[in-house]
């Protein structure tokens, strides 16, 4: 007998579980009120080692130590670091993603990472698949480098990827169409749906090197450009400034 699915307001996880459990899911939609409804292809996020973008095999190349990934979705990072020999731990807010990834043996937590009363440390964090936007809005920045600074270990260090959202904005001669009056123009609000379940919508920020780079030093981390991609997105590292 098929199991029930246990829906919540959790449509993330809902198509990781239908996509682990059945093989198959249905539309992960994305709702913004800036943007057009887009699509989160949901086998996707089970990609394996070969099928991961440069910058992100890069980053699990880079992993040393005792490694945290955060925001793990179906845990492919994970997995792809097990074959390598390395040793992670998981966290996600979603239940059922937590839950897909425990049946693929991955060490997988429900933890906020915003959760203070998570006390363990690591020599490498990794926030991959815009990685910036777990931060959500630009005033949530000292919490951020905050709660990174407890994760980390003595010389330990933060992979993290965005992209510089300028290029929607950009006119065909270069210039950017962007209101100065206006929020920064990362800042994204979301909602996802995924068949009947509609999840609450949340602050999503993408974050240009350049930007990240600024807060770093004013947070007192160190940025530094690992690898930039094809598309405005990049790899960086951030680091406890001695
Ligand atoms: N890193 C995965 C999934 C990216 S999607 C991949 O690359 O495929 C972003 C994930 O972050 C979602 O699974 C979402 O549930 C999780 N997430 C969002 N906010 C979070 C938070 N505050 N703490 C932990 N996980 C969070």
């Amino acid at each position: 007998m098929k199991q029930n699915i246990p829906f919540n307001a959790d449509p993330m996880g809902a198509a990781i579980y239908d996509y682990y459990n059945t093989g198959s899911a249905d539309a992960l939609v994305v709702h913004s009120s800036m943007f057009e409804d887009d699509e989160i292809p949901v086998d996707a996020l089970f990609r394996d080692f070969e099928q991961m973008p440069d910058l992100e095999k890069a980053a699990l190349e880079l992993s040393s130590g005792r490694i945290l990934d955060v925001g793990a979705g179906a845990g492919c990072h994970s997995l792809a670091l097990e074959k390598m020999g390395k040793c992670s731990v998981a966290i996600d807010i979603s239940d059922l993603a937590v839950q897909v990834m425990n049946e693929r043996g991955v060490d997988a937590r429900k933890i906020d990472f915003y959760d203070e009363s998570f006390t363990e440390t690591f020599d490498t964090v990794l926030l991959l698949m815009n990685g910036t936007g777990i931060i959500g809005t630009l005033d949530n920045i000292p919490a951020f480098f905050c709660r990174l600074r407890s994760l980390l270990n003595p010389g330990g260090r933060v992979l993290i990827d965005s992209s510089d959202l300028r290029y929607l904005f950009e006119e065909e001669d270069g210039s950017l169409m962007i209101d100065l009056a206006d929020d920064y123009y990362g800042q994204l609000d979301y909602q996802m749906e995924y068949k009947d379940v509609l999840g609450e919508p949340f602050d999503w920020l993408y974050l240009d090197f350049e930007s990240l780079a600024f807060y770093a030093e004013e947070n007192g981390f160190k940025a530094e450009l690992l690898v930039e991609g094809e598309h405005y997105d990049y790899l960086a590292s951030l680091y406890i400034q001695q």
